[in-house]
């Protein structure tokens, strides 16, 4: 349609016509501090196995706040952030052959070639040729178009009917809680869990803990307040001093992952899914003799097709995570809702196109 008015217009118009068609609105990062919503590029196909995808409902990640925050100073100046969404093909690569024009897809927050050693052994994460690479070290999705490399392994179809705003909590939050605190921890049936951390990816590991009906999950039948209480000690009286089986640790700070490390039973496991910045003390003077493992792992988004159904099934409702919608061009206002979660009771913000 575009097109056709386009062919007919002067060539001066036709120019006009052609730029408008070739930028368009995204939240670009230039150093700690400073973002703006602004015209760029429209991305365009580079690699035959590239998608372009139209977004249609995105959201903002803790991992943003921490690049806004400069600790990530290798993210360079200029970058489009983001790593989270749902969106509609535009246009495909010619060797992509899973989706075409017009397909609803889940955009993964890691990119994986379906190819290399690590994608082979499952650790999508660690790909040779992606990796988490969007909103990070590739422009992102907290835009109106966003670039797919490896489009066939790296994006999921959607099918028609299905609610997207559940969806949009497949790319990152419910993979991430799941395989990196979930799977990792070993949570069996009976189990008792500690989930350090309230904020999405927290809420996720929790959400999908109850696969395995653990007997205790505090954070969810014992909500503890650790500026308020004494979390050790709360713990330690609601487990017969024990400890809990497995302490997921959802924060990415020194001293939540040292409450892991004092809050875990014999035999337990530490699974951390926090993006750690400090280094931490390990209390080995305490932990040599108790049996206890400890993982860390950045999400392969092997489990996705899995969850996928759990979702569509209403299994678990991940929906439920939506705290705030803003329309895609409020973007700032959505950052600014996020940075201040305590204040705005924030856990995720959708924004919509
Ligand atoms: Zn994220
Ligand atoms: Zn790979």
């Amino acid at each position: 349609m575009e097109d056709l008015i386009i062919d007919k217009a002067s060539p001066a118009t036709r120019t006009i016509a052609a730029v408008k068609k070739s930028t368009m609105k995204a939240l670009v990062y230039y150093a700690p501090g400073k973002k703006s919503w602004q015209e760029q590029p429209k991305p365009v196909i580079k690699e035959t196995t590239d998608a372009v995808v139209k977004i249609l409902k995105t959201t903002i990640c803790g991992t943003d706040l921490h690049i806004m925050k400069g600790d990530m100073p290798e993210v360079a100046s200029g970058r489009i952030l983001g790593h989270e969404g749902v969106g509609i093909i535009e246009e495909v690569g010619s060797s992509v052959s899973n989706f075409k024009k017009g397909d609803h897809v889940i955009i993964s927050c890691v990119t994986s070639c379906g190819k290399c050693s690590f994608c082979k052994k499952g650790m999508y994460s660690h790909c040779e040729n992606g990796g988490w690479i969007l909103g990070y070290m590739i422009d992102g999705c907290q835009a109106e178009y966003v670039r797919i490399p490896y489009a066939d392994n790296s994006l999921y179809p959607i099918p028609a009917g299905a609610d997207e705003e559940a969806l949009v909590m497949l790319s990152d939050i419910l993979p991430t809680g799941f395989e990196c605190g979930v799977l990792n921890g070993q949570v069996k049936p009976g189990d008792t869990i500690a989930i350090v951390g309230a904020g999405p990816v927290g809420m996720a590991a929790l959400l999908t803990s109850q696969f395995y009906t653990p007997a205790e999950t505090f954070g969810a039948t014992h909500i503890i307040n650790s500026a308020k209480e004494n979390a050790i000690e709360k713990i330690k009286s609601l487990t017969d001093g024990k400890g809990v089986d497995t302490a997921i640790e959802a924060v990415g700070l020194p001293a939540t992952f040292e409450l892991c490390e004092e809050i875990i039973a014999a035999g337990g496991h530490i699974a951390n899914i926090g993006v750690h910045g400090k280094s931490v003390v390990l209390h080995l003077e305490k932990l040599w003799d108790r049996n206890i493992s400890i993982t860390t792992r950045l999400v392969d988004t092997v489990t996705t097709p899995m969850l996928f159904k759990t979702v569509q099934s209403k299994r678990i409702e991940p929906k439920k995570l939506i705290t705030h919608r803003f329309k895609l061009d409020e973007m700032i206002k959505a950052y600014d809702t996020f940075e201040h979660a305590a204040r705005e009771k924030a856990l995720k913000v959708l924004l919509e196109n």
